[in-house]
């Protein structure tokens, strides 16, 4: 067990709590901490400290967290490696649930059906998948998260989404029950899925490809991979995309970063984030940044976006707030914006 040297004095789960008790029965030493920076848990670098974080190292471990954290009525979040999430600065007031690499299986069935873990890193899972001589995941090859992440927002590249191969996923509902969930009812769409809503855990998915030869896919992934390097910010943190691509707005002017950049935003800063002069759509934590500078980013290019086209642009980034509840992140930096100009006026 790893407790912070401090531990917010808001803290709703401290190490004494009946919660963290039975929690310290099911889980190993190192897969529970108090009091966790929730800035060393996401690519952003940004935000304050979390109750506790757990690590299950096994699905049946999982179920007996998830039964545990309903029992105590505390709010609990699942997140992979955080490359989507904006944490706060106030940090969250309940349990954080990693699903890490422990959740890293991968075979391919019979049928030629892959199933793979939540936690496997995408990256390895596209390159497995390659190994097995499929195409259709190539386009996810630099994507930094893990594939529960990845089915979870449908993420992808090259205007694709990971739910177009997704066959079912397995998902521990809030009470604890392990059900299979089926394409049709996994409600894809860009960027988006009923998963984001639900609040199950996805612990695997099953997923089906079209066979491809194993060289050319090789030769495809490096050259998506040298793409991105040339094309996106590498050196400081930041959480990708900020904003998903709207076809209205595509039609108009193009994709969310020329949209912000002809809004004249391109490099504008709040604080220690910035739009990347690389690539607007990207915030980049200049060191120092907070939520709250993240979002009045995300208000401004929303606002003069709209001023410029009368597109609203839609946040795929996600943010948690320390009560649990996760919203994309336009929606918060909105309600700050309101709070802001009534605070002003
Ligand atoms: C440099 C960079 C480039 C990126 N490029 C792309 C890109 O090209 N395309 C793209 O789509 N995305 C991109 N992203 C965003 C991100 O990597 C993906 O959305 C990724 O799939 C998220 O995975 P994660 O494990 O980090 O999820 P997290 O950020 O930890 O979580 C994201 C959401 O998924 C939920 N979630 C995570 N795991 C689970 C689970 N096992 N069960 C249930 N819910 C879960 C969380 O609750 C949260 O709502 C990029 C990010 C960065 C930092």
């Amino acid at each position: 067990m790893i407790i912070a040297a401090e531990i917010s004095n808001t803290a709703t789960v401290t190490p004494q709590s009946p919660l963290s008790i039975a929690l310290r029965v099911l889980l190993p030493d190192d897969a529970i901490a108090f009091g966790v920076p929730l800035a060393t848990l996401g690519r952003w670098r940004i935000g304050g400290p979390a109750d506790v974080v757990v690590t299950p190292p096994d699905v049946a471990t999982l179920r007996g967290v998830l039964a545990a954290i309903a029992q105590a009525g505390v709010p609990h979040v699942i997140v992979g490696d955080g490359s989507n999430l904006l944490y706060d600065d106030a940090g969250f007031r309940g349990v954080v649930v990693r699903i890490g690499r422990a959740f890293g299986n991968f075979v391919i069935d019979a049928d030629g059906i892959v199933e793979a873990g939540a936690g496997l890193w995408v990256p390895s899972f596209v390159r497995k998948v390659i190994a097995g001589g499929m195409a259709g995941a190539t386009h996810a090859i630099g994507i930094p998260g893990t594939l529960g992440g990845l089915v979870t927002m449908n993420g992808g590249s090259q205007r694709r989404g990971i739910g177009e191969n997704v066959v079912s996923a397995d998902v521990i509902a809030r009470d604890g029950t392990l059900l299979r969930i089926l394409h049709a009812d996994l409600g894809y769409a860009y960027r988006s899925s009923t998963l984001q809503a639900s609040g199950g855990t996805v612990v695997s998915a099953r997923l089906r490809f079209q066979p491809g030869d194993r060289h050319a896919l090789r030769r495809e992934a490096i050259a998506i991979l040298a793409a991105r390097r040339a094309k996106f910010p590498r050196v400081r943190a930041n959480c990708g995309s900020v904003f998903v691509s709207d076809p209205a707005l595509y039609n108009l002017i193009g994709p969310p970063g020329l949209a912000i950049e002809r809004a004249g935003l391109k490099g504008a800063s709040v604080g220690g984030a910035q739009m990347s002069p690389d690539h607007a759509n990207f915030i980049v934590n200049n060191g120092g940044a907070r939520s709250r500078d993240v979002l009045e980013l995300i208000a401004l290019a929303r606002r003069r976006v709209q001023e410029l086209t009368g597109i609203a642009m839609i946040a795929e980034v996600r943010h948690l707030a320390p009560d649990g509840t996760m919203r994309p992140a336009h929606e918060i930096a909105d309600m700050l914006a309101i709070e802001t100009t009534q605070g002003t006026s």
